[in-house]
């Protein structure tokens, strides 16, 4: 159950994710849940990602600016909860075209319905996604609220909600100065994992990471959470890490089916 996790061997120039530095993105991190305005993870890699994601939270706190509040004060959960992170695009969206509008932006098939299933289960979904291309000036963080506005609005469609979102905009060879710095937020680092469990009070080795890059996995697995790699998207075939999960299944649906009958969650 703990699968064999490496450091990214490679660095495409176009995504360096694997710089794990300790810095931490100091403005951004957490999304709030029901903010729209949450920008998403956008892969930086030639392979563009969708926008996934439903801004819909059910958090009583939206408040990120005060670390110092103790998790009992803003969860809506138990402590202790167990929650399923999903990567954005490529899990709960179609990447195969940069998503830096919200017309862009368009929900994998069965993925609204799969989200469906966890919150009916009462399970907190998650959204963790790196947006680097803010700060390679692609899109905005305005731009990303608006995407993930469509996001929730095509979940609500379907009856489905995320109850957070959290999102990097960093990324080391960015051109947008403020942004262009290494930080742990971004896969495979884990400081948005662990921002949603001080957060929701969550407990992350009962948690369950679902992603398409092995960047996903690499940054679920150093969490302590469980990982499933989904057929869509990159398919794990990204090349940015080494990274074994626990499960590989065709997609979100298929997912959410191992989640639900396995007392993993
Ligand atoms: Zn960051």
């Amino acid at each position: 159950m703990t699968p064999k996790a490496r450091e990214p061997v490679e660095r495409s120039h176009a995504d360096q994710e694997a710089a794990l530095d300790p810095r931490r993105c100091p403005e951004h991190g957490s999304a709030s849940p029901l903010n729209p305005s949450q920008p998403k993870d956008a892969d930086l890699s030639p392979t563009p990602h969708a926008a996934s994601g439903g801004a819909s939270g059910v958090t009583a706190n939206q408040d990120t600016a005060n670390p110092s509040r103790s998790r009992s004060d803003h969860s809506p959960y138990a402590e202790g909860v167990a929650a399923v992170f999903l990567d954005r695009d490529g899990v709960l969206n179609d990447q195969t075209a940069f998503v830096n509008k919200p017309e862009d932006f368009n929900l994998l098939p069965g993925a609204a319905a799969a989200v469906a299933r966890l919150n009916r289960a009462g399970i907190p979904v998650v959204v963790v996604t790196n947006q680097g291309g803010i700060a390679l000036g692609y899109l905005t963080e305005d731009d990303l609220a608006a995407i993930h506005e469509r996001m929730a609005t095509l979940l609500a469609d379907e009856g489905a909600h995320t109850d957070k979102i959290y999102y990097c905009p960093h990324f080391a060879s960015g051109t947008i100065a403020r942004y262009a710095n290494d930080c742990e937020d971004r896969k495979p680092g884990t400081g948005m994992l662990e921002k949603a469990r001080d957060d929701l009070s969550l407990d992350l080795r009962k948690s369950v990471l679902v992603g398409d890059a092995t960047t996903d996995i690499l940054a679920g697995i150093r969490a302590g959470c469980r990982t499933i790699l989904v057929r869509t998207g990159y398919a794990g075939k990204d090349g940015k890490a080494i990274a074994e999960p626990d499960h590989v299944v065709a997609d979100l649906p298929a997912a959410v089916d191992l989640i639900l009958t396995e007392p993993c969650v």
